[in-house]
C-alpha cells in the first residue's frame, strides 16, 4: 500500500525548500532593516484564539479551521461529548499568523501601555480546510509582519512600503504587480456603513447566491469578495465606504496616501476592497499580480486592526500587519522570471583508484569540507569509472584522484573536467590547489585581497587587502573555501 500526502499539502524537496529558505532569508534581511524581530508562535491555539480573532462570520472559522484534538479530548467527541470540552481543550491549527502573535503580545505584555512598539515578523506554515485549487493549499505557507503598538498613519505607509520592497527584492517588477488600498472605517463609522450595505443587499436579496443571502446579516462587507458573477454585479451597485468615513478615518486615510506619494508608491484606491477578516480597521491593502494567476491573483496583503487586542482579551493596542503566501510569490516570482535558488553543485569529487586508498581519500575529503570546499565522493562502492561519472552528474568541475602510486611520492590528481587537463599537486597543498583553480580567495589571512598569502606585509606593502590580520597568517592554514567565494 502506498500512502500519499494529504490533500491539499506540497513536499517542498530541495530545490522548493531552498526557495522557502530563500525567501525567509530575504524576508529576515529587509525586515531587521525596519526593526523588526523574529517571533515563533505555536501551529495550533486554542480554537478560541480564531475564533474571537477572525470572528464567527468569517469563511475561515465557519468552514475552513482545522480543529485538533489530543487523545483525551479526542474520546470525549468520539463518545457524543464533545459540549463538555473545556475551551482549553478545542484547539485548531492556525489558519492565519496574526491572531496568535497578538495572543502572545497579550499574554508576554510586549506593548506596555504607551509603551515602545512591538515589531515582529513570521514565517511558517498556516493550515485551512479549504477546496484546494491552484494556489490555494490547506496547507500554505506565509510570512508576515506585525507591528504592534502603533496607530500614527505613517506606520500603515511604512508597512505598504516593506511589503512592495519584499516583492521588489524577490525580482517580481512593479510592472507587474498593482497595490489595492482602501480604508475600512473604525468603530465610530463602520457600524452604519455596514448597516447600510445590508439594507442594500436585502433591497436586491433575490439576486443575490445563496452564500450573501446569509452574509447580508451575518457579515454584509464579506459579500464584496464574492466569487458569484451576479453578486458582483449587484455589490457594485453598494454604498461605497469611502463615503462613510467618518473625520478622523478621512485624515487618517489621507495621510498615509499622502507618505505613499511622496515615496513614489503607485496605488489604486479600491473602495470595495474590504478582506476577509473581521479584525481589519482604517486601511487595508494588497498586492494582486496584474496577470498571470487567474483568480487567485492575490500574493498578499494585510491592514489595521485596532480592536483585536480588545477582542483577544488585551488593552486597547493599535496594531497593523500583512502576510505574502510562499506558493503564490513562487508563482508570481515565475511569471517575472525572478531567479529561484537551485541546488549548490560540488566544487569537488574526490575519486578513489584503489580500495587501499580508500581510508586516505576519506580523510582528505574531509579536510576540504572542513575547509569550506563542496565536496562530494562515492558512498557505493563503485569502479573508477563509475566515479567518474558519477562526478559528471554531479557537475563537479574537478575531480581529485587518490591513487596508490601518486600517494606513496605525497600526491594526487587534481583533473579539469571541463579542459580534461590532469596535474599532480601535493597533498598538503590540495586546498591551495583547488582554491585557486577554482578562483576562490587564497588571501592567507582569509581575506578578499590577491596577495595570495605570500606577502607577509602586514599591510605596508600596499597590497590594498586592509585586513588586520598585520600578515601574521600568510602562509597559515586557512583558506578561503566554499565561504570565500569571489
Ligand atoms: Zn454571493
Ligand atoms: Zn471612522
Amino acid at each position: 500500500m502506498t500512502i500519499n500526502k494529504p490533500k491539499g499539502t506540497e513536499d517542498l524537496i530541495a530545490a522548493d525548500a531552498l526557495t522557502w529558505n530563500y525567501l525567509r532569508d530575504v524576508a529576515d534581511d529587509l525586515f531587521t532593516v525596519y526593526g523588526y524581530q523574529p517571533v515563533e508562535t505555536p501551529m495550533f491555539e486554542q480554537a478560541d484564539v480564531f475564533v474571537h480573532g477572525l470572528g464567527t462570520g468569517t469563511d475561515v472559522v465557519r468552514k475552513e479551521m482545522f480543529t485538533t484534538l489530543s487523545p483525551d479530548a479526542y474520546a470525549k467527541v468520539a463518545a457524543g461529548e464533545a459540549d463538555a470540552l473545556k475551551a482549553a481543550q478545542r484547539l485548531a491549527l492556525r489558519p492565519e499568523g496574526t491572531a496568535g502573535v497578538v495572543r502572545a503580545a497579550i499574554e508576554h505584555s510586549l506593548v506596555a501601555q504607551g509603551g515602545t512598539p512591538a515589531k515582529l515578523w513570521y514565517a511558517g506554515p498556516m493550515f485551512r480546510a479549504e477546496r484546494p485549487q491552484k494556489g490555494r493549499l490547506r496547507e500554505f505557507h506565509q510570512i508576515g509582519v506585525e507591528c504592534l503598538g502603533a496607530e500614527d498613519p505613517a506606520a500603515d505607509a511604512e508597512v505598504i512600503i516593506m511589503f512592495m520592497r519584499y516583492v521588489e527584492a524577490l525580482g517580481i517588477d512593479r510592472s507587474s504587480i498593482r497595490l489595492l488600498i482602501n480604508s475600512m472605517g473604525d468603530d465610530a463609522c463602520r457600524p452604519a456603513y455596514r448597516d447600510s450595505v445590508s439594507a442594500y443587499m436585502h433591497e436586491h436579496l433575490d439576486e443575490l447566491c445563496d452564500e450573501c443571502k446569509v452574509r447580508a446579516d451575518t457579515n454584509p462587507l464579506r459579500a464584496f469578495d464574492c466569487k458569484n458573477e451576479r453578486c458582483h454585479e449587484v455589490m457594485e451597485g453598494a454604498p461605497k465606504i469611502s463615503d462613510a468615513l467618518c473625520d478622523d478615518c478621512r485624515a487618517h486615510y489621507a495621510k498615509v496616501k499622502s507618505y505613499l506619494d511622496a515615496q513614489g508608491i503607485a496605488y489604486v484606491e479600491d473602495p470595495r476592497l474590504v478582506r476577509g477578516l473581521d479584525y481589519y480597521t482604517r486601511t487595508v491593502f494588497e498586492v494582486q499580480v496584474v496577470d498571470g494567476l487567474g483568480a487567485q491573483n492575490a500574493i498578499g496583503g494585510g491592514g489595521r486592526y485596532d480592536k483585536l487586542f480588545e477582542t483577544a482579551g488585551g488593552k486597547p493596542t493599535p496594531g497593523l500587519g500583512f502576510a505574502a503566501g510562499f506558493e503564490r510569490l513562487v508563482l508570481a516570482m515565475q511569471a517575472c522570471g525572478a531567479t529561484l535558488p537551485e541546488p549548490v553543485r560540488p566544487d569537488a569529487y574526490v575519486a578513489v583508484a584503489e580500495p587501499e586508498v580508500a581510508g586516505a581519500a576519506f580523510a582528505l575529503t574531509q579536510e576540504l569540507r572542513d575547509n569550506g570546499f563542496i565536496v562530494e565522493a562515492d558512498r557505493q562502492g563503485k569502479s573508477l569509472k563509475g566515479q567518474f561519472k558519477q562526478a559528471d552528474k554531479y557537475a563537479a568541475p574537478f575531480i581529485v584522484v587518490v591513487g596508490p602510486d601518486e600517494l606513496a611520492a605525497g600526491k594526487v590528481k587534481l583533473r579539469d573536467m571541463s579542459s580534461h587537463d590532469e596535474r599532480l599537486v601535493a597533498l598538503d597543498d590540495v586546498t591551495n590547489a583547488l582554491a585557486e583553480a577554482l578562483g576562490y580567495s587564497v588571501g592567507g589571512c582569509g581575506c578578499d585581497c590577491d596577495c595570495d598569502g605570500d606577502c607577509d606585509c602586514g599591510d605596508d606593502c600596499g597590497c590594498g587587502c586592509g585586513c588586520d590580520c598585520g600578515g601574521e597568517k600568510a602562509g597559515g592554514e586557512q583558506v578561503g573555501g566554499a565561504a570565500e567565494k569571489a
